[in-house]
């Protein structure tokens, strides 16, 4: 489905910020990167969606190489890629019909989408993705009315209202609080499995995303330094991507117990 090679991304300091990464995501398969900060992860991710270009290597999806498209091209690479953003990237003063929708612009023309109007269908489509993210009958209010989870789920919305064949997730808990992350993060995990869709997470909490990953990728100083599933990220592994520390608190901290946020229902 996703598969890098040998990708490697050079700043014109001549420090590598990405050096020779390789590796292959499956449809469906939910992947979360991990790693210090400079480790590179947010220039994989924009790598990936081609706001960096690379130096070298390759990244292809669905057996097509994007780094070799042409950027007229651009829009329909990125009409491919679901983005999720840590600040939500809302527009507030519109409502949150209006945020989803906005997630179509890579389908309809300017002046349609100048207009706004983006057809029955997507409408439909909207209201039956506010009703997957826990927010039905929040369609009219302002983006700004809402709390930070609220946030984040009409921006997972709108970033699903696209179809695309892979989410590219950038921090989406990092301005929450813990518990509503959790919920953000099972949310996410929960409509990958549904639509078989792949995901790669930049995610700075170690125990969230072993908690609701099947694989890890751990990258340090731009190399991939784990690949592997969450079980395998022992204190020895931890220290070699993020140095010395005591991680055995941190290693499975929280449990994946769902009992207790289930019942708040979706609208934190
Ligand atoms: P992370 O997301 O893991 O914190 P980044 O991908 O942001 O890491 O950064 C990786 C490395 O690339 C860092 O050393 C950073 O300083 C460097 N870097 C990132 N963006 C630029 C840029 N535009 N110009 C030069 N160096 C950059």
């Amino acid at each position: 489905m996703l598969q890098l090679n040998n990708l490697s991304k050079a700043y014109v300091s001549g420090d590598y910020a990405l050096k020779d990464v390789s590796f292959t995501i499956e449809k469906g398969q939910v992947v979360a990167l991990i790693g210090p900060s400079g480790a590179g992860k947010s220039t994989l991710i924009r790598c990936i969606n081609r706001l960096v270009e690379p130096t070298s290597g390759s990244v292809n999806l669905n057996g097509e190489n994007i780094t070799e498209l042409p950027s007229r091209n651009l829009r329909e690479i990125r009409r491919q890629m679901g983005m999720i953003f840590q600040d939500y990237a809302l527009v507030d003063r519109l409502s949150v019909m209006e945020n989803i929708l906005s997630g179509r612009l890579g389908y309809v023309g300017f002046w349609r989408s100048l207009l706004r109007k983006f057809g029955p269908e997507a409408e439909a489509a909207a209201f039956k993705l506010l009703e997957q993210v826990g927010l039905p009958g929040y369609e009219d209010k302002r983006a700004d009315a809402l709390s930070g989870g609220q946030r984040q789920r009409v921006g997972i919305a709108r970033a699903l209202i696209q179809n695309p064949n892979l989410l590219l997730v950038d921090e989406p808990t990092a301005s929450l609080d813990p518990k509503t992350a959790r919920q953000v993060m099972r949310l996410i995990r929960d409509l990958c499995q549904e639509r078989n869709l792949a995901a790669i997470i930049n995610i700075h909490d170690v125990a969230l995303a072993q908690q609701f990953v099947e694989r890890v990728i751990g990258l340090k100083a731009g190399q991939v330094a784990y690949d592997g599933p969450p079980d395998g990220l022992t204190p020895e592994v931890l220290t070699e991507i993020y140095g010395e520390e005591d991680w055995h608190d941190t290693i499975r901290a929280v449990d994946d117990d769902e009992s207790d946020d289930e019942a708040s229902e979706a609208v934190a």
